[in-house]
């Protein structure tokens, strides 16, 4: 008689190391943790946070591939500026799915209010908006968990472009507005814990908000993103709560489903749409 090896998974609940046909989890109790329902591609990405950055900053990365390769004329090298470096063209960023009064006023096109923080108009603007936001996930993660930090990414980053659409911003892209919503959760979060901790928290963030002042002079900078999506991030620090005060539970997990999921929806029409037009026009 031969035993099958038994297959171990990660509890998709409390992480720890289970049987796939355990009907029970050991640790945390919840039922048949080994289901398809409970242990999918989906749940594994949230067992391993670092897997959840990457998935970000790869479809930042790709989006930016796809902004520029859909370029009239192709890519368009300008070393004589680094800011303008490898730029995709207007039209493009506009096919995928930039946001602002233009597309939404005049072609209906709202749902680019998710698409826009996926596009970066040069080589420079995405490598900082992508250090940034790998640098501040650290400690998003670590104190708001990975389901409010998909939440806070998406919504902030709406919240952040709709204000500036409400500012009469005509045509605009980027990740910094999820950025700076990060820094909002952090200054909320640094606010609440307070001690030496907060106090450390807080004066980091200082730095980061003293480097978005001087950011925000130079032209071309949408201030009214970056304004509203800090406000977002510590109105929703406050709404969804930090990880010493509330762990992450149905209702942060149902979030970050729907938010990835018309991320993912809008992001699939942008690049369908962009590329048809292309080839169309
Ligand atoms: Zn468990």
């Amino acid at each position: 008689m031969t035993h099958e090896p038994r297959r171990s998974i990660l509890c998709p609940n409390c992480r720890k190391l289970i049987s796939v046909d355990e009907p029970r989890c050991p640790y945390c109790g919840i039922g048949r943790p080994g289901s398809a329902l409970k242990n999918n591609p989906w749940t594994r990405a949230f067992q391993n946070p670092a897997n959840l950055v990457t998935i970000v900053i790869g479809l930042n990365v790709a989006m930016y591939a796809a902004s520029l390769l859909l370029s009239p004329g192709g890519i368009r090298l300008s070393p004589a500026n680094p800011f303008t470096a490898l730029s995709p063209g207007t039209e493009s960023l506009f096919m995928l799915g930039a946001t602002g009064t233009v597309p939404i006023d005049g072609y209906g096109r709202w749902w680019t209010l998710l698409t826009a923080a996926y596009l970066h108009g040069g080589l420079l603007h995405i490598v900082f908006n992508m250090l940034a936001f790998r640098n501040l996930s650290e400690l998003i993660l670590q104190e708001y968990g990975p389901y409010r930090m998909i939440v806070l990414f998406t919504l902030t980053s709406v919240c952040g472009f709709a204000t500036s659409y409400l500012f009469g911003v005509r045509l605009t892209i980027g990740a910094s507005a999820a950025v700076c919503g990060f820094i909002g959760a952090i200054v909320y979060y640094a606010w609440r814990r307070g001690g030496t901790y907060g106090q450390a928290l807080l004066r980091q963030v200082g730095g980061w908000l003293i480097g978005l002042l001087i950011i925000g002079m130079m032209p071309g900078i949408n201030n009214y993103a970056h304004g509203g999506g800090l406000l977002a991030g510590f109105a929703l620090g406050w709404l969804l709560g930090f990880g010493e005060r509330i762990r992450e539970g149905l209702l942060h997990k149902s979030l970050a489903g729907a938010c990835a999921l018309v991320t993912a929806l809008a992001l699939l029409y942008a690049v369908v749409g962009g590329i048809y037009l292309r080839l169309t026009m």
